[in-house]
């Protein structure tokens, strides 16, 4: 707990404005609903507390709970570590690889990134996340990874309190007013009875309750699943994407380089130990990374800025194969692609077939880009812009890429 006062200091106060935001609201509503209502759930009906294995369920329950928050608060209000406004390297000579941020009025360090909703210089970022309001980083990334271990694994436990509750109540004396249902297992019941009836309104609690544990441990598991995919190769999505498009100007261009990621120390565990330490805090400065042997310490940041100065590869053309309705979970488009939506609050957008889009950025299933809108693209006049299933659409052949095809071009493909 002593981390946990350390983390709530008087300057980090006006961090708790963090707080009023659909994202953080919604995820402490439900871990609220769910932690109490196991609680309720295991004292009043199922598992009460003069039992060994009663109090030893009761202790663990509120073990997870404190677990859960825990984890949330740090990975929302430590959040990722920022680039000091004015930062530069500390070797001047070195500015010449990294990108300027005109906002922050300070070089961009290797593997940060500037976030919109942040409106700073992000070190090692990953993604800008609504549920904590934060973005997910370098100082971060233990805590947010953690949380999304701990609320499946705690929501597993709430959810057997929940069917099990439910299960012993229906056959033990049920008090819906059907009196077939009332059928009476005397094994079943406890003894002696608990002074509060589980009603109605408790059974619909409880089924509720079961549907969002159910939820959040299929969506956070899958969440989870993801970040530590991250951590062990040492690669976050933003990079990921940026060695995508490395690789097509290499294919491009036909240049005799082979780009080589510059952060995976080589080993699941190495890249493992890099984030997760036992004093909590990641390896590093989060402003100078460790690189590979046959690396140059800026490969990456070079890398961008090549592609900063190349306008073909800053997006990657394609062409949309298959409708998309912009829905927010497109049912259709297979389960990858639903576990796998992109945490952000930015726009989706609708694809029709034949359409060509240019994409900016991506994840494994989802890409984000520019529908290019037939004449007025090429004024820059209208933008539409968002996200998208990668498998609604099909990279195009790289010597197209130049410029916008013409309209007879477009028909012929
Ligand atoms: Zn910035
Ligand atoms: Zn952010």
């Amino acid at each position: 707990m002593g981390a946990f006062c350390s983390v709530i200091k008087f300057e980090n106060l006006q961090e708790l404005k963090r707080l009023c935001h659909w994202g953080p609201i919604i995820a402490l509503g439900v871990i609220a609903i769910c932690s109490t209502m196991a609680m309720i759930d295991s004292v009043l009906w199922y598992w009460p507390l003069h039992t060994t294995g009663g109090s030893v369920n009761f202790i663990m329950l509120i073990n997870w709970t404190v677990m859960i928050l825990y984890n949330y608060f740090n990975a929302m209000f430590v959040g990722p570590g920022f680039v000091p406004l004015g930062w530069k390297p500390e070797n001047s000579q070195d500015s010449m690889y990294l990108q300027y941020c005109k906002v922050c009025q300070a070089y961009k360090a290797p593997r940060s990134h500037h976030c919109r909703k942040c409106n700073r210089c992000v070190m090692k970022m990953d993604h800008h996340c609504p549920w904590i309001n934060n973005c997910c980083g370098y100082q971060n990334h233990a805590s947010f990874t953690l949380f999304l271990l701990l609320a499946p694994l705690g929501c597993i436990h709430a959810a057997f309190i929940f069917v099990m509750t439910m299960y012993t109540q229906l056959y033990n004396r049920l008090s819906f007013g059907w009196n077939t249902v009332k059928i009476d297992m005397s094994a079943a019941r406890r003894d002696p009875l608990p002074i509060v009836p589980f009603g109605l309104a408790a059974f619909a609690a409880t089924l509720f309750a079961l549907g969002l544990a159910l939820g959040t441990t299929i969506a956070v598991g899958m969440l989870f699943f993801i970040q530590m995919k991250i951590i062990l190769r040492n690669k976050t999505s933003i990079e990921s994407w940026i060695e995508e498009k490395a690789k097509d100007r290499i294919q491009y261009y036909q240049l005799d380089e082979v780009f080589v990621f510059p952060y995976d120390m080589g080993s699941k565990w190495k890249n493992f130990t890099q984030v997760f330490t036992w004093s909590g805090v990641p390896e590093g400065d989060g402003l100078e990374w460790p690189v590979r042997e046959d690396c140059h310490p800026y490969s990456l940041t070079i890398e961008q800025l090549k592609q900063k100065a190349d306008k073909r590869v800053r997006s990657v053309r394609y062409k949309v194969t298959e409708d998309y309705s912009g829905s927010c979970c497109p049912l259709n488009k297979g389960i990858k692609t639903i576990f796998t939506i992109p945490c952000t609050e930015e726009p989706r957008i609708q694809l029709r077939k034949g359409e060509f889009i240019l994409a900016t950025r991506g994840l494994r299933y989802w890409l984000y880009g520019d529908k290019i809108l037939d004449d007025s693209f090429a004024e820059g006049v209208s933008r539409i812009r968002g996200w998208f299933p990668r498998n609604c659409v099909e990279k195009c052949p790289c010597e197209a890429e130049t410029d916008p095809a013409p309209e007879g071009e477009k028909k012929n493909r």
